[in-house]
């Protein structure tokens, strides 16, 4: 029986999820139909976000990438680091070499507030911070200091809070956790003292998930205040919309009576102050070398529902701004993509052309086909709607369509190029690094390499 061979671009949980349906939905087809995946990454270490966007302090997310672990051990998986579609390889190329190529590259950058002063020194994309607290190779381990007694945090997503809560926790709780040395002792010397969430919408319209909002409050040594005024979701609101949310929405219900509770509280006079602020617009970076504050501007919405600034301005005093409004997708070379959603165009995860038609043997999954939202559990069911897709196109009634491709096709492509790809056995030597460098500093089962430079020497054996 020919085997169905398919390329993975992206080994973040949306990618890895997609190969784990693919050999799944395969074998249970009538016959069934063989698969073999060849995950791809640009990065050396595989897992995406689990690795380089879940805060260290969420071990139990984290422990998503001991189950993706299983998939990458199948024999009918494989991994192939340090391959970039754009770079060492093409769109062309993948088609060539594989029978289908399914895009899982997530949502790479960050959005904008699009103000004055958003580019001074001291204000970052939010996902600049988590990539350096998570150890991402791209980012320098020196890239932050955190001088800044105050800082800004825009946005009332889950990153918001995530920020927020790796600013203000005391470090010493991070010491058992894989956050990388420099970080570590980067944090243990933060001047940090006050963080201010900013809401430009009340706190119905807020998009944090309750668990995570919660555990905000909840932090030892961190007093938690609310905005005067801002708890109250009617407070700013002349259409009544946001208590119509709360009624029809449990997750707003509960983020309502999580942000009622901590304005209840008073404060208990600890050395960090965590601000949580509603109704708040960015209207400017202030500072001419550095950042010193945040001129925001009070919003209501009007009685025809749309969001309104009142002219009333506060400047909030900060040394370091974060805008933490977003992620987008970067599109990938020769693949459609909507400018606009900022996706790629698809129809259940079957790549669309610009006619509209889908284009045979290219599918998409996970942020790159829906946008950045959800929880990563999202991508498993969003993963298997794509690959039921793929099967049906490629594998009809358990049934390979076509000429099988040659298996060994990147592998010499790549060799062809002096590329020399990291298999799953030579990032297997990076984990070993990590838990020895973890025993050695007398820290928990792990402990993130500092640099690419050292990722990328463990992989070669050195
Ligand atoms: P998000 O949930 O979409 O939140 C973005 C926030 O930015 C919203 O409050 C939005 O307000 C605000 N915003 C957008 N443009 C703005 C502007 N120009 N000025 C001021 N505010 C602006 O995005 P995210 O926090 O980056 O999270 C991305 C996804 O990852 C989400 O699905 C999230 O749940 C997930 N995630 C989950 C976890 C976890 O489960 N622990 C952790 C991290 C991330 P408006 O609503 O008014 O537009």
């Amino acid at each position: 029986m020919a085997t169905l061979s398919v390329a993975v671009v992206g080994s973040g949980p949306a990618g890895l999820y997609t190969a784990e349906a693919l050999v799944k939905q395969a074998a249970a087809l009538d016959p069934p139909c063989q698969v073999a995946v060849d995950v791809l990454d640009r990065l050396p270490t595989p897992y995406g976000l689990v690795r380089y966007g879940v805060a260290p302090d969420h071990p139990s997310i984290k422990s998503i990438a001991e189950y993706l672990r299983g998939v990458l051990e199948r024999d009918d998986v494989r991994f192939v680091g340090g391959v970039r579609l754009g770079g060492e390889v093409t769109r062309e190329d993948l088609l060539g070499c594989y029978d289908a190529v399914v895009y899982a590259t997530g949502a790479m950058r960050d959005r904008r507030m699009g103000i004055e002063g958003e580019d001074l020194p001291g204000s970052y994309a939010a996902t600049d911070f988590v990539n350096w607290y998570c150890g991402h190779p791209d980012t320098d381990s020196g890239s932050f200091t955190l001088d800044a007694e105050s800082v800004a945090v825009v946005g009332v997503g889950n990153v918001a809070v995530d920020v927020a809560r790796i600013l203000v926790r005391d470090p010493e709780e991070l010491r058992r956790t894989d956050v990388s040395q420099p970080v570590l002792e980067a944090l243990m010397a933060s001047k940090v003292r006050e963080v201010h969430v900013i809401g430009r919408r009340g706190p119905a319209q807020a998009k944090f998930t309750t668990k995570e909002l919660r555990e905000l409050g909840e932090l030892a040594g961190v007093d938690i205040v609310v905005g005067a005024g801002e708890a109250d979701p009617g407070a700013f609101d002349a259409t009544g919309g946001s208590a119509t949310l709360a009624e029809s929405d449990r997750r707003v219900r509960g983020n309502l009576a999580v942000i009622g509770d901590w304005a209840a509280r008073a404060p208990a006079g600890h050395a960090r102050r965590l601000l949580v602020r509603f109704w708040l617009r960015p209207v400017r970076v202030e500072g001419t070398a550095h950042v010193t504050g945040l001129t925001v501007e009070r919003t209501r919405i009007g009685e025809s529902g749309t969001l309104t600034g009142t002219g009333e301005l506060e400047t909030i005093p900060a040394q370091m701004v974060l805008r933490s409004v977003g992620y987008q997708s970067v599109p990938l070379p020769g693949v459609p993509f909507d400018e606009r959603s900022h996706t790629v165009p698809n129809a259940e995860g079957r790549v669309l052309g610009p006619d509209g038609n889908p284009l045979p043997r290219e599918y998409v999954a996970g942020w790159l086909k829906r946008g950045p939202t959800g929880v990563i559990g999202t991508n498993k069911s969003d993963a298997a709607q794509t690959v039921r897709a793929l099967l049906a196109d490629l594998c009809p009634d358990g049934v390979r369509a076509g000429d099988p491709a040659d298996p060994g096709a990147l592998a010499a492509l790549l060799a062809g190029r002096a590329v020399a790809p990291v298999s799953y056995a030579d990032w297997l030597k990076v984990e070993r690094a990590e838990a020895e460098l973890a025993a050695s500093l007398g820290r928990g089962a792990r402990v993130k390499l500092p640099s690419r430079a050292e990722i990328d020497a463990r992989c070669r054996g050195e």
